[in-house]
Formats: C-alpha cells, structure tokens, sequence
C-alpha cells in the first residue's frame, strides 16, 4: 500500500505539542523474555494526554473550519473522551455540552464525583445525562435536540457523533500517529492497543499498513466482546479507507481481536486488569488507567502467556492515558486483596 497524502486534506487544529515519546521497559522485557516498548500517548498534552487529543485534532479542525462556537459530545460519565473535549474547546474559545451516559452499572459516589467528573466541572462545560449506556443512536439524537435548542438561540453548534454512521475523522488522528510510530522505530513485531470505538485500532492499524510495516496490531477488547468488535472495525476500516480514498479489503484483513480481559464488561475492573495495573506501576513506575489501558496491558500479558507473541519478540503497547478515571475507582482499586 503506497503512501498517501490525502492525509493533509482535512482541517487539523493544533492540540499536541509533538511526536510523544516511545520508551522501552527494561523490566518488564526482562520479566517476560521480550523486547517491550511503551508508546506514550498519556502524554499528548492538553488536559492529562490520552488518546483523544489526537482524534480531537481532526474533529476540532472540523469544527473551526465549519464556525462552530459549540462543542457538543456524549460518552461514559468517567469518560475521556468528554473531558478532553471540553479541554480543547476552551483552549479554541468554543463552548462545550457534555452528555454523560449510564454505561457502567454499580458503581460507588467517587465514579459520580472524582475524577473526569470533576475536571469538566472545573473546565465549566454544560451537563446533559442519558439513561442508557448502549444506545448509541439515540445517545447522538439527543445530543442533535440540544443542538436544534442552540441553533435556534443563534449559536454554531458542532457534534462530535458516537454512532458508525458517520465519517471517523477521529482515527486520522490515529492514522498519524501510527506513522510517528514507525518513523521512530520501524523494526517491531507488534503493537498492542485497546479496540473501543475502534478510532485508535483502525487509525493506527491504516497508518502503519500505508508504511507498509509489517507488524501485527493486536486490538484488545475493552467495550464489547471478540465477534462484535470484529464486525466494528470492518466498518471503521471500510468508512476509513473511503475517506482516505484507498482499499479497505487489505487493512480489514488484518484485524485481530482479543477479549480474554474484557469479562464481566466495558468500565468494570476485573481482577487480571487490577494486577496488570499494579504490575506496571510496581515494576517500571508507570501508571495506566482502569478501563482500558490496564486492560490492554492485561491483554498483552495473556497474549505471551498464550505464545502469541513469542520470547525476544519486539512489541510496542500503546499507552492510551485515561489516568484521571483512576480517581474515579477508588474503590474498585483499593479494595482488593493484592
Ligand atoms: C477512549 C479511550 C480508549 C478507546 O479508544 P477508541 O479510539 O475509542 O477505541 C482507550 N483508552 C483510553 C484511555 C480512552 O480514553
């Protein structure tokens, strides 16, 4: 697959301060008998880093060239996607409503008050909330009735969607930054990250195949389980490859799917998550969040004890960020036995 520069056609707005750092885990690679590297998108800048400034990049180039003056966007209530939103909104002048929606059952007062919740009260946005945590056309229908409020009271309003219908601009951040990645090491066997809404899975996976780089992209099941996000990512690829104007038949072929840390589901801390957390930050001083870095981690971990990735193997494990959710499981991560 040839390079392509369509890439610089779409509106980017500046949110990251530069390539984020890629370290190896001398500890951790010894432990396992691999060659570990971490890929530090935790560190992207804007408001604790994570994963969605990259996509928030494309949305927000978006939305400036369109005039918006609002930021509308839905999530889970200790969502990073939200927070960091309303964190790039402020820092371009715009506004921010966000919808939080009841995706994770049980969950104790600190998940409702500490962490993400916090910081976008901190940062000012407006507060919607829905009821369901899979419902993602009516999540974005209701975000389009405030919109339709906001229009009528003389505002830009702009909505960042959640459902598949609509074009990802969010994985072009991710297309970049696969093509960062292997512009600083070219030579990996595999790069591990966590299968969500499938912006970072697709976009990473669509920017290292259009390097023509070799190396498997291990997606690790955080939201739903192995044969659902297979038929996710087949259409984030396919809507992907239309806006990128290339052939999506080649990079669908190489999407692999693990959901061995996934149980009992999207948002709850498992026991494997809770030693994986514990393992990295014991072991190389790093800390990864609940949802989904940990989880990722803990997929790699099952994936060597399975023999899919093999003794002296050079692997990368992105680091998505996510740590102000760690706030927000207090319980869930103090409560336990190890
Ligand atoms: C949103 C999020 C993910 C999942 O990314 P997708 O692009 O939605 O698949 C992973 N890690 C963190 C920390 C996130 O906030």
């Amino acid at each position: 697959m040839t390079r392509n520069n369509n890439l610089h056609r779409f509106p980017r707005a500046k949110l990251m301060s530069g390539p984020t750092p890629l370290e190896r885990l001398d500890n951790l690679s010894a432990e396992l008998d691999i060659d570990l590297w971490l890929k530090r998108d935790d560190l992207t800048g804007l408001s604790f880093g994570g994963n969605k400034t990259r996509q928030l990049e494309f949305y927000l180039g978006d939305a400036c060239q369109q005039g918006a003056d609002t930021i509308l966007i839905t999530g889970a209530v200790q969502s990073n996607f939200v927070r960091s939103a309303a964190s790039a909104a402020a820092k371009l002048g715009m506004q921010s409503v966000l919808q939080l929606e009841e995706r994770v059952p049980e969950m104790g007062a600190e998940y409702y008050s500490s962490g993400n919740v916090l910081l976008a009260q901190i940062l000012g946005a407006e507060h919607m909330s829905y009821p369901e945590g899979e419902d993602e056309a009516g999540a974005d229908a209701a975000l389009h009735a405030r919109a339709d409020e906001l229009k009528t009271e003389g505002h830009k309003p702009y909505v960042i969607h959640l459902g598949l219908g609509h074009p990802p601009l969010g994985a072009l951040g991710y297309v970049v930054a696969g093509q960062e990645l292997y512009q600083q090491m070219p030579d990996f066997d595999a790069v591990v990250v966590p299968s969500g809404s499938g912006a970072t899975h697709g976009g990473l996976l669509t920017g290292l195949a259009l390097e023509d780089c070799a190396a498997s992209v291990f997606g690790i099941c955080v939201r739903r389980d192995r044969e659902k996000q297979q038929t996710r990512m087949k259409i984030v690829l396919q809507k992907l490859a239309d806006l990128l104007n290339i052939d999506a038949g080649l990079l669908q072929e190489k999407i692999e799917v693990f959901d061995d840390a996934l149980p009992p589901g999207y948002g709850k801390v498992n026991e494997v998550t809770r030693s994986a957390l514990k393992k990295m930050a014991r072991t190389e001083g790093v800390f990864l969040d609940p949802v989904y870095s940990a989880k990722t981690f803990a997929g790699l971990l099952s994936l060597v004890e399975g023999g899919k990735i093999k003794p002296g193997d050079r692997v990368v494990l992105l680091h998505t960020g996510g740590l102000p959710a760690l706030f927000g499981y207090q319980n869930e991560l103090m409560n336990s036995p190890t």
